[in-house]
């Protein structure tokens, strides 16, 4: 097993993913300074690796982001995905379906944005919303939610034998340090717009959200679409660990750049 792999090992879901025990404010032992340094260098290596994967366009990466409230979706996606070629990386954030949406089975608006060859596309928030807000909000009977797992297995699991390499990301933030982001929200006048009054109903079913969390992410981590617990309560710290998420993944495509035009070494640009 590389260095890599061992790193991010500790972070993949295989059986409980034991949410409620994990140190969410873990920083490994490094500085802010450090932290900022490794994850520069993990930049650089993603740039390299998405050149190749854009190029080749023979395989693509999915990224599903997951997680409560302020537990920094949108600024992992500005962090990690800055540097990338904006060409190659799409991003589609899922919020409270359509009523053309809510027409159709949940997985329709979802597979309409997953990544063509050579393609990143991130998910902030994904089908998952549906065996967790509408398990916890009740918005569907336990009938129909229960089945949902042997549906999301399978649909990931065919879009992998397809060429998608699937990694799935469960934000750990405390519920301490969402209060001090809500906190912050509400103070800060460049921040009042990323708050709802709502966000304090998802709040109080805290528990419920992390029973429902639990049981999405124990059934529905595979080899083929792995989920990954990633601390969350500093930024800085985070940003390195998913970075080295995204690079074993991007590593594990192994992206080449096409073979040139067979007589190149002749052709002169007149
Ligand atoms: P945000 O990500 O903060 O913009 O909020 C999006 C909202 O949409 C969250 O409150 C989600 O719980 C909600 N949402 C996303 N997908 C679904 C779904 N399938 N059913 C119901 N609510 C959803
Ligand atoms: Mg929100």
């Amino acid at each position: 097993m590389s260095k890599l792999e061992k790193f991010i090992e500790e972070f993949r879901v295989d059986g409980d993913p034991r949410i409620g025990d994990r140190d969410t404010a873990d920083t490994f032992g490094w500085e802010r300074d450090e932290a900022e340094s490794l994850f520069a260098e993990e930049l650089r290596e993603l740039v390299e690796l998405q050149k190749k994967l854009f190029a080749s366009k023979k395989r693509s990466l999915l990224v599903v982001l997951q997680a409560m409230d302020a537990a920094g979706k949108d600024s992992t996606i500005r962090a990690v995905m800055s540097g990338l070629n904006p060409a190659g990386v799409m991003v589609h954030p899922f919020g409270v379906p359509t009523d053309e949406e809510m027409g159709h089975d949940y997985l329709w608006r979802i597979h309409h944005h997953t990544p063509e060859d050579g393609y990143i596309a991130v998910f902030n928030r994904s089908h998952y919303e549906d065996v967790l807000v509408v398990r916890v909000k009740e918005f569907a009977p336990e009938k129909v939610w229960k089945k949902r797992y042997d549906h999301i297995r399978n649909f990931e699991q065919m879009l992998a034998d397809e060429g998608t390499e699937i990694v799935k990301i469960f934000l750990n933030v405390s519920k301490e340090e969402q209060k001090e982001r809500f906190e912050e929200r509400l103070q800060r006048p460049d921040k009042n717009w990323k708050f709802r009054k709502g966000d304090l109903g998802d709040r109080a079913l805290w528990d419920d959200f992390m029973d429902a969390y639990t049981d999405a992410l124990e059934t529905t981590s595979t080899d083929d679409a792995p989920w990954y617990v990633v601390p969350a309560d500093k930024k800085w710290a985070r940003n390195v660990v998913i970075a080295r998420i995204l690079r074993f993944h991007l590593e594990r495509i192994d992206p080449e750049y096409p073979a040139p035009e067979a007589g190149l070494e002749d052709v002169v640009v007149e």
